[in-house]
Parts: C-alpha cells; structure tokens; sequence
C-alpha cells in the first residue's frame, strides 16, 4: 500500500497542520509530528510546550491563591502542624544518616557540592584527598591569621610602650 494514498497518513498530515497560540509565551506551536495524532490531547492543550505548560499554569493567580490558601488551611490545623514538622525533622534525619553512610560527615555542609564535583572528575580517594588538604591548607591559613593578629597586637603595644 502506497503511503500517499493512506488515509490514515493523510489525516494525520491534516492534523498536524493545526497550529494554536501558546497562553504562555504567544508562540504558534502546531501537534508534534512525533506523537501519535491525539485529537483530545490537541484540543486540551493551552501551552507550545512542558515548559509553558508549568509556568503558565503555576502563574495563573487563582491557582497562586488557591495553593497560599492551601497552605494557610493546612498548617492553622494543630495536628498538620505536628505532622509536618516531625516529617521535617525526620527528613533532616535520614538526611544525616545518608551522608553518616556516604562517609562526608568531616566535610563542612559549604563545601560539600564542590566534594561531590570532584568525587565526579577524579574519583572518591582523590577527592577525600583534595578535601583533606583542601581543609588543612584553610586551617593553616586560620591559624596564620590568628599569629599574624597576635603578632601585630604585640607591635603595637610594643610601640605604645616607648
Ligand atoms: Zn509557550
């Protein structure tokens, strides 16, 4: 069978031929040629793209105001409130335990996503390594500001005396 004389093939050509504006960005976007032809998908369909479709519908103010409402509905409820903050404190929990077992535990919460950077490039015993130095070299230099104070401190007084 012939594809020109598809009349599956044609109808889909027709399809897609149908353009909308995007409620987002103002865009003209037509039905993607990868997708199998979807007339109900089509129709629904406000945004150009996954995109739009998030920001335009997190923008709309009365979805903003019913998610704050939301929010507030929630948390003057006493046993959500409860329940939300031992969820919370047992997220920061597992979170302690996950990186207990990661063994990153000695690397200050600052420097950590340089860590795991450098775990990525050149593997985790270099990185610890690196860090370890890293860390040496910055409480060398903590420790030679704190001489250098004491130092200029004596100076002073030094020069104050005569
Ligand atoms: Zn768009």
């Amino acid at each position: 069978m012939s594809r020109i004389n598809d009349p599956r093939a044609a109808a889909s050509a027709e399809h897609r031929k149908q353009t909308k504006v995007c409620q987002h960005c103002g865009e003209t976007f037509s039905p993607s040629a990868h997708r199998q032809v979807d007339r109900k998908a089509w129709a629904a369909r406000k945004f150009c793209g996954k995109a739009c479709t998030a920001r335009g519908i997190m923008k709309r103010p009365e979805v903003v105001e019913r998610q704050a409402a939301t929010i507030k509905a929630n948390f003057s409820d006493p046993a959500y409130r409860a329940r939300h903050s031992a969820m919370a404190i047992d997220n920061f929990r597992r979170g302690a335990a996950t990186r207990r077992k990661h063994g990153i535990g000695w690397i200050p919460d600052d420097l950590r996503g340089m860590y795991r950077k450098m775990r990525f490039s050149c593997g985790a015993p270099e990185a610890r390594r690196m860090m370890r130095e890293y860390l040496a070299a910055m409480a060398r230099r903590q420790v030679n500001a704190v001489l250098q104070q004491m130092k200029d401190k004596a100076e002073k007084q030094r020069k104050q005396a005569y």
